[in-house]
């Protein structure tokens, strides 16, 4: 149960005064709609108000604050002009400008003749200054009304800054002095502040620099949400540390075989992570392996080589992919291998139904279907395993860790291994898996040529679908990515039809009907496998996708890729969607269209997937070029979502918080101790209930 005094937190913003269900939505959408996500809603930056510089050598744009004699009214002249009042003030002269302010209120605010205090965002106009609408205005005696520093925050259209500031120092009154959970000797060499001061400090900042990431109340609420991150995770993992595994030790016989079949030899990192694993599976405890690789890098023959281990002891292996395209995939690779060395491979996902499906849970019921490759429909209730040993889960970002502790109650003690293709900077693997060990593939199998990355303008579109021509008819596939850009799935999937009918139009001209097709997300899974199918072995050269071709899809003869607006996608899933080409022989492709101009972390996450291929690199630069501005796909990036912590200022506090939280966790390992309940309630605080489940039993 989630502590009483947290219960003001977890109201409905919607009671504040001044909520209606049009700001709810509002705020809803800018923040969340609780108290608690208002206080989490962190200041950007400060406005300093105590700027009040000599007119002669002030600089437009920045906000000054001034004392003025108002000299004189000029009422627009016309419609389109603006309202004028010159003004005197100590440092010089200056103009205010207003556009459609009501009359009354302008004579009132400032009357000719009287001394105001106004502050706002000097501009240079003509060979003057001015200041239009100024953000305050009031009489000396009320000076003290203009907040010295003022704190931005991200806002939404149809909220105003004041309405905001006011909602959130409601919220703020609201947050309650709670029991401290960092440990004392930690939070003195800090000096930081308790939490209810450090979210009071927070979102009252008295210089510029409080509202920044490395102000000492913004890092000590940062260390929060990473203690409650890594106390989450450490419980996870310490409770399936409990339940003992089993000894998978086999005499290699499966794993020989398949060896003898494969057309090459495993790189020196694949033989690596191998033999890590079967280390770890022939230890009497759970195995917890996640397996990090590039795309292209060769995780799935390494997944095969695991199941097949748990298949010679007699037992079963799953593997669970996120897409039907995917599961299919394996299928193929798998079931022939597995038929070779007569091991029976069996998929089983969701579109399965009636009799089929069935019999299809007989076989994995009675061990007659050895390997297992699935969906999500392995999760549900209905699927019984006669004896699963070992669980693979690939492209393991898309799953929730409750599906995963789901697919662990299937058998007991077994063997986990994770695997993804999102190569996690090495500082951040922690916060994401915590003590996940931890196998890398680093190298690209031997024989594949490097991607070649060019940049284009947009308009140079028509260009490049002409190009795109000339390489299918050189026997080239190909395929085009539409971002998702908006909101609206409706106008994003407009966007690639749109593509897609150009290119089949353009195609057409050349004599080359049926050569394009396309892909989107609001596919149903047969039609989408069909699509894919059709580029794979049919007649389609062309495949224009939404970004559903992101995970794992091999099609080895792709050796061409145009992005458009390559702007608008972070690193991490630019490289995901380029991992797709390059995976055969050929010499291949990627081509980023862009839409100018640039800005400058565009241009560099551009540049840096020009100058290397190297995901572990991309995953570090992208991290340090992360917050800058708005990138697609984060959730897919594989790397967290925080609502304070700022990655790159306080990646310093992560180990810190990893240290701590294990050795409360060593002590106390019930969190019963007056700092284990105020950890609790961090739990709590950051919505890691699922967590504190462990703790219950
Ligand atoms: P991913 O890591 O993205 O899942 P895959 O397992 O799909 O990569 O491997 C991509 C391709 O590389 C497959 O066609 C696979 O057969 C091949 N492959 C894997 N390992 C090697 C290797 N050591 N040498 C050559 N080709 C390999
Ligand atoms: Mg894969």
């Amino acid at each position: 149960m989630r502590p009483d005094k947290l219960t003001p937190l977890f109201a409905d913003s919607a009671n504040l005064k001044g909520v209606g269900p049009r700001v709810a939505k509002l705020l809803e959408n800018l923040c969340g709609s609780r108290i608690v996500d208002l206080i989490f809603h962190l200041p950007t930056s400060a406005i300093d108000r105590y700027n009040a510089p000599d007119l002669n050598e002030a600089i437009s744009g920045t906000i000054v604050t001034l004392t003025i004699t108002i000299v004189k009214h000029r009422p627009a002249p016309s419609k389109k002009a603006p309202y004028r009042i010159d003004c005197q003030s100590d440092q010089g002269f200056l103009s205010l400008v207003f556009f459609h302010a009501p009359r009354d209120w302008l004579n009132k605010n400032y009357p000719e003749g009287g001394t105001r205090v106004i502050s706002g965002k000097l501009e240079a106009f003509r060979d003057g200054w001015q200041i239009s609408h100024p953000d305050y205005v009031v009489t000396e005696d009320n000076v003290w009304q203009i907040p010295k520093i003022e704190p931005v925050y991200p806002l939404t259209g149809g909220l105003s800054l004041k309405q905001l500031l006011r909602f959130i120092s409601e919220s703020v009154k609201r947050a309650p002095a709670l029991e401290e959970w960092i440990d004392s000797s930690l939070l003195q060499k800090q000096e930081w502040p308790s939490w209810q001061k450090a979210v009071q400090a927070a979102h009252k900042p008295e210089s510029p620099a409080d509202a920044t990431p490395l102000s000492s109340a913004r890092q000590r609420l940062g260390y929060d949400e990473l203690l409650a991150g890594q106390l989450a995770l450490s419980l996870v993992r310490t409770r399936q540390n409990k339940r003992p595994g089993r000894v998978i030790k086999t005499d290699n016989v499966l794993e020989d075989k398949i060896r003898a079949l494969l057309p090459f030899h495993l790189t020196a990192s694949q033989e690596l992570s191998l033999h890590e694993i079967k280390t770890d599976m022939a230890s009497p405890q759970r195995m917890m392996r996640m397996l990090q690789g590039d795309v292209g890098s060769g995780k799935t023959v390494i997944a095969l080589l695991t199941m097949l281990h748990a298949v010679e002891i007699g037992s079963q292996a799953a593997i669970m992919a996120p897409t039907e395209i995917l599961a299919r995939q394996h299928l193929e690779g798998m079931e022939d291998l597995g038929a070779s060395i007569g091991v029976k491979v069996l998929l089983l996902t969701g579109r399965d139904k009636g009799k089929a499906r069935k019999e299809k849970l007989a076989a994995i019921a009675d061990g007659s279907a050895q390997i297992i490759i699935g969906t999500h429909a392995l999760f549900q209730e209905s699927v019984e395993f006669k004896d699963l040993a070992v669980v693979v889960i690939d492209e393991q970002h898309r799953f929730g860790v409750h599906q995963r502790l789901a697919l662990s109650a299937k058998g007991d003690g077994l063997d986990m291994l994770v695997m993804t293709a999102t190569p996690i900077p090495r500082t951040l693997t922690m916060t994401v898996y915590g003590d996940l060990d931890c196998s890398r593939i680093t190298e690209k199998p031997p024989g594949r040529l490097p991607v070649t990355t060019i940049t284009k303008p947009l308009t140079q579109l028509g260009e490049i679908a002409e190009a795109v021509i000339r390489a299918v008819e050189k026997g080239s596939k190909v395929y085009w990515v539409c971002p998702l850009v908006t909101d609206s799935e409706k106008i994003d999937l407009a966007a690639a039809e749109n593509r897609h009918n150009t290119l089949v139009k353009a195609f057409e001209n050349y004599g080359m009907a049926g050569k394009v097709g396309l892909v989107h997300g609001k596919m149903k899974g047969a039609e989408k496998d069909a699509a894919m199918e059709s580029f794979i072995s049919g007649d389609v050269d062309v495949l224009v996708a939404t970004t559903v071709i992101e995970v794992g899809v091999n099609v080895p003869a792709a050796t061409v890729m145009v992005i458009e607006h390559a702007e608008r996608f972070g690193l991490a899933q630019l490289h995901q969607l380029r991992g797709r080409i390059g995976r055969g022989s050929g010499q291949s492709t990627c081509i980023l269209l862009y839409q100018g101009p640039l800005g400058e972390v565009s241009r560099s996450r551009i540049a840096i997937m020009r100058e290397t291929e190297d995901g572990f690199r991309i995953a570090e630069e992208d991290l340090k070029l992360r917050g800058g501005g708005e990138v697609l796909g984060t959730k897919q990036s594989g790397l967290p979502e925080f609502k304070v912590v700022d990655v790159a200022a306080h990646t310093k506090l992560l180990q810190v918080a990893h240290d701590d939280a294990r050795l409360l966790l060593e002590l106390d390992p019930g969190l019963t101790s007056p700092r284990g309940q105020a950890a609790r309630t961090l739990l709590y605080l950051f919505e890691k209930d699922t967590a504190i489940r462990y703790l219950e039993g």
